[in-house]
């Protein structure tokens, strides 16, 4: 059989691995690829998907970057079955439709400034409203450890990800020439003891793994540490009569700080004439869906909801559903935590909440999830000085918290401890959904500990499996034949060092504070050529 690899190969967006054997053509994933433009390009180039030969679609979770391109496969020609488990059929419907109305929002906003610049407004959505309403009727719900044979000689089990509501670990068993083989797709792997979700099953047996590596080079605080983090940030912006802002993405991450504020409140650290808003339709949404899938939900909240307790829940919690409501909320001096989507700032009412607080000292920003490189977080996470939004150079003035342990991935330790599951000796490791840096830290930890062999697929690459065997490369990626010229880039970076350098003696009778911007400038730089050395 062959796999193709057209989305989270050495990168975290964009989920999708084409399998093709010789009874049948599917997929495992379709993800959007989000991140700097030229990730976002991946998403108009549907060729190497031929969405018309996709016979099935496995949809490991809701997520969008493992789910968003659906409606562009059918709007392409793919009207197969897309199979998934309950939850993740309900939340599916309410992404979808949302990343369509971005995608609408978006386009008309680009084709306002192609006009005004004289030009022709020709941009185009992505996909439309009516592009994701089509992938509805083609969802097939499955529950977990249910096996089920979407097509000849191809065998599936969903087992639980503990990542978010519904969220699946595949596995899949193919048969071909008399051989059964073994893949499994952990899809993203939850973190054990997160609220809300129960901890990631244990797989024992596979022939070929292909697992997520988001957090393959660091390791979480602990939950404790994480809630006096929030607790932190909510102390630091009441005292200063400042608003809180916390960027979360709507499904699952929007429920986990409501409960953790909710076990702010038991412990009195969240003050009472503080409100709660909770700024996303979509969140506000989910968060019904959450309600509704109570048996999938941990042991712990569920003996909380027959106490009578609702953890999703607060006294002072404000829903938000209408852009009136939500403007109100930056009309109001009063000190606030605003909860808000998207979770990587790059589309949704956030916008507006950073470019009315992000400036103002007192205020604070508190990132719990991860940002992705080229996205508006991510700058902000790693010290950015100024943020543009909608057109507008915003300085950031707010205190800035990261707290990785409200993550709903495992990290580097938990994906280690999750790998000891395994029972083959001779299993072949793939490592996908993560950064190279993360990839490469984790690959030699699997390969000193485990003696398994680890390989990180990339962009577009195709391989060959067979059992018991070393997988043979089958096409080399496209993008190592027409790559982008680097050369003379690179000729001219080293020209505006040069040119820096010899400046020196005079940056060094500036200000200290100028000297200490300057300093932070030429650490990002640093940071960025260690990228590109890390790549080499
Ligand atoms: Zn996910
Ligand atoms: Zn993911």
């Amino acid at each position: 059989m062959k796999i193709k690899f057209l989305g989270a190969a050495r990168t975290v967006t964009g989920s999708c691995f084409v399998i093709e054997t010789d009874k049948t053509r599917f997929a495992i994933d379709c993800g959007m690829h989000q991140g700097s433009n030229q990730i976002e390009k991946r998403n108009l180039e549907i060729t190497p998907y031929e969405p018309k030969k996709i016979e099935f679609f496995i949809i490991t979770h809701a997520h969008i970057d493992h789910s968003g391109l659906l409606p562009r496969m059918v709007q392409n020609g793919f009207h197969g079955p897309i199979y998934a488990t309950e939850p993740t059929g309900d939340l599916l419907k309410i992404l979808l439709l949302d990343s369509a109305h971005i995608q609408e929002v978006e386009a008309t906003g680009r084709n306002k400034r192609l006009q005004r610049s004289g030009m022709k407004a020709d941009a185009a959505p992505l996909y439309m409203t009516k592009d994701a309403e089509a992938v509805m009727p083609l969802v097939k719900t499955r529950k977990y450890d249910e096996m089920f044979s979407p097509a000849p000689g191809i065998s599936i089990r969903f087992q639980d990800a503990g990542h978010i509501l519904g969220a699946a670990i595949v596995e899949l068993f193919i048969e071909e020439n008399g051989e059964t083989v073994k893949l499994v797709f952990s899809g993203d792997i939850g973190r054990p003891n997160q609220l809300l979700m129960k901890d990631p099953s244990s797989v024992h047996q596979a022939d070929f793994l292909f697992m997520e590596s988001t957090y393959g080079n660091r390791n979480h605080k602990g939950e404790q540490e994480s809630l006096e983090e929030l607790a932190e940030a909510v102390r630091y912006s009441y005292n200063n009569g400042e608003k809180v802002i916390i960027p979360a993405f709507a499904v699952e991450r929007t429920q986990e700080i409501l409960y953790s504020l909710h076990l702010l409140m038991r412990e009195g650290k969240l003050p009472k004439d503080m409100p709660v808003y909770l700024d996303s339709p979509l969140a506000i949404k989910a968060t019904e869906i959450f309600r509704r899938f109570k048996s999938y939900l941990d042991r712990e909240t569920q003996i909380l909801l027959r106490a009578g307790e609702d953890p999703l829940r607060l006294p002072n919690l404000k829903m938000s559903t209408s852009t009136a409501d939500s403007i109100r909320i930056n009309e109001t001096q009063e000190p606030a935590i605003v909860i808000s989507a998207s979770g990587m700032c790059n589309a949704g009412r956030i916008k507006h909440h950073l470019r009315h607080n992000l400036w103002r000292p007192g205020a604070s920003v508190v990132f719990v999830g991860f940002q992705a490189e080229g996205t508006p977080g991510r700058k902000i996470v790693d010290g950015a000085k100024n943020i543009r939004i909608f057109n507008e150079d915003i300085a950031v003035a707010a205190k800035v918290f990261t707290i990785n342990g409200f993550s709903a991935h495992a990290g580097q330790n938990q994906l280690l401890e999750w790998l000891k599951d395994f029972q083959t000796k001779d299993m072949q490791v793939f490592l996908v959904h993560g950064e190279l840096s993360a990839q490469e830290h984790l690959a030699s930890l699997i390969r000193d500990q485990f003696g398994l062999t680890v390989t990180i697929p990339e962009y577009l690459e195709e391989i060959q499996l067979k059992t018991g065997r070393q997988f043979e490369e089958f096409k080399v990626p496209a993008a190592a034949t027409t790559g982008v010229n680097l050369p003379p880039l690179f000729a001219d970076l080293k020209t505006k060092l040069d040119d820096v350098s010899g400046k020196m003696g005079k940056l060094q009778t500036l200000s200290a504070s100028q000297q200490a911007e300057i300093a932070e400038l030429i650490k990002q730089a640093a940071v960025n050529i260690d990228r590109i050395k890390n790549r080499s």
